[in-house]
């Protein structure tokens, strides 16, 4: 065995010995201990080292307004004073939750009718799973229960969101996915297209798949399609202009629901207020967190069309409750954070503000495909990625596969950038209040990290 390098007494050492951290490899991180960090602000983090980094990934996609909003403390700390929490089971209701349901409809991509509650990225999809059930059963279609996903697709980690999520190690040793979740292809132009395959044909043959799938399952079994607008996790993946009107135009002719899941894209992040405007999706359901309160406490909603409203208003008679909620769903102090967040969306011209500092960032990662080994770059407003290959022309995957990817974030780091490593696939997802001149300091840390890595 390696020994543990991890001094003994250490903040670091009493890590390992007790915290059972989330996406970790265990085995290593024995060796390695944590990596601590200790305050924030802006786009910075700083760690227990006393080293200064750009937080390139929002920290999970998240932090938009980086870390030391005032106004997000302020926001919390007024209504801890009021009221710190109460619930909305039973018809209670309380004024941060109302407003903040009221806000979400209001701003909502496509007409919505209603929102819940839940606390993450995931129980906002877990919900969407339920809630496809349960309008199916309540409109008297009770086999229509399937749901499709997409390979590679993110969707969380609870039992019926990581059988959605279409990764492998999601479902490894977890006995996922659960019956009733399908999983159809990728929209990965650059490494799916057939040779010489156009990209509009590449779309089609997508779309031709995923109707192959409904027909061999049966329509009438299938009952929704979730789909992030830009995959995140999967690797950040842009689909190709046309791909989601030709998806939806097979949804709809099989009166099967449509999930965005929006909960990277929502909130700015494609240079919109929703992705599904910059993409033109008209979904049942749309499932939000992250940007939501950026991430200054957890808060996700799910909203539902006028059509599921109806089935939940039916069934609910008919059982005598809807029976699901959480205890924190519409928590008060984070949904007034929430609230707070969106106004500053507003008030300090967030979204145009992407507009105005996605062109260089664009451009800066389109110029990492200079790097022998960078075999694709890709990405829309203010998140990007690129993708590592031994052999540029082949395309040929490093191996073993997901170490270079590593690596090359581990030099990142070095050079006082955070990104996160998807396999060999490395990520940014930076504040949305990034400025053009930190967009620069941050590239130009990246290619010296590329540059001394190969
Ligand atoms: N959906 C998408 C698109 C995500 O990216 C994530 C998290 O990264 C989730 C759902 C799950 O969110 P959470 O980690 O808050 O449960």
């Amino acid at each position: 065995a390696v020994a543990p390098t991890v001094p003994g007494n250490s903040d670091a050492s009493r890590d390992v010995a007790s915290y059972l951290h989330p996406y970790t490899n265990h085995a290593t991180h024995e060796q390695t201990g944590p990596h601590i960090i200790t305050g924030g602000d802006g786009i910075y983090v700083t760690d227990d080292s006393g080293h200064k980094l750009i937080e390139g990934m929002a920290g999970l996609w998240c932090t938009s307004l980086g870390f030391s909003e005032k106004r997000l403390v302020d926001a919390a700390t007024k209504q801890l004073n009021i009221l710190p929490y109460y619930h909305t089971f039973a018809s209670k209701s309380t004024n941060p939750a109302i407003d903040l349901a009221e806000k979400l409809l209001e701003i909502a991509p496509v007409p919505m009718s209603k929102v819940f509650f839940a606390n993450s990225g995931s129980e906002a999809t877990d919900s969407a799973v339920k809630m496809v059930w349960y309008y199916h059963n309540a409109i008297g279609q009770p086999e229509k229960k399937k749901i499709i996903s997409r390979k590679k697709g993110y969707h969380g980690v609870t039992v019926a969101a990581a059988s959605m999520t279409g990764l492998p190690g999601n479902h490894k040793l977890f006995d996922l996915p659960i019956d009733r979740i399908l999983h159809t292809e990728t929209p990965h132009y650059w490494r799916d297209a057939l040779p010489g395959e156009e990209e509009e044909d590449f779309a089609t043959r997508l779309a031709e798949q995923l109707e192959d799938l409904i027909q061999a399952e049966g329509p009438e079994t299938v009952g929704a399609f979730i789909a992030e607008p830009i995959m995140g996790a999967g690797g950040v993946i842009v689909p190709p202009r046309t791909y989601f009107e030709k998806i939806q135009e097979v949804l709809k002719r099989y009166d099967i629901l449509f999930i965005a899941d929006e909960v990277i894209c929502g909130f700015g992040r494609t240079g919109r207020m929703f992705a599904s405007e910059t993409f033109r999706l008209k979904p049942d359901m749309i499932t939000v967190a992250k940007q939501l309160s950026s991430a200054y406490l957890p808060i996700s909603a799910l909203f539902i069309n006028e059509a599921i409203y109806q089935a939940v208003k039916k069934g609910s008679d008919e059982v005598g409750t809807f029976g699901h909620g959480f205890t924190y769903s519409g928590h008060p102090v984070a949904a007034a954070v929430a609230l707070e967040t969106l106004k500053i969306y507003e008030d300090d011209g967030i979204i145009e503000h992407v507009r105005s500092v996605m062109s260089p960032f664009q451009k800066r990662l389109k110029d990492l495909n200079k790097f022998d080994h960078v075999g694709e770059t890709r990405g829309h407003g203010l998140i990007g990625a690129f993708e590592l290959v031994s052999d540029k022309c082949a395309k040929t995957p490093f191996d073993p596969y997901g170490a270079a990817g590593k690596a090359v974030a581990a030099k990142c780091l070095e050079h006082g950038v955070i990104l996160r490593a998807l396999g060999d696939t490395v990520a940014f997802c930076p504040p949305l209040i990034i400025t053009e001149d930190q967009i620069h300091t941050m590239f130009d840390a990246v290619e010296a990290a590329l540059t001394e890595w190969h």
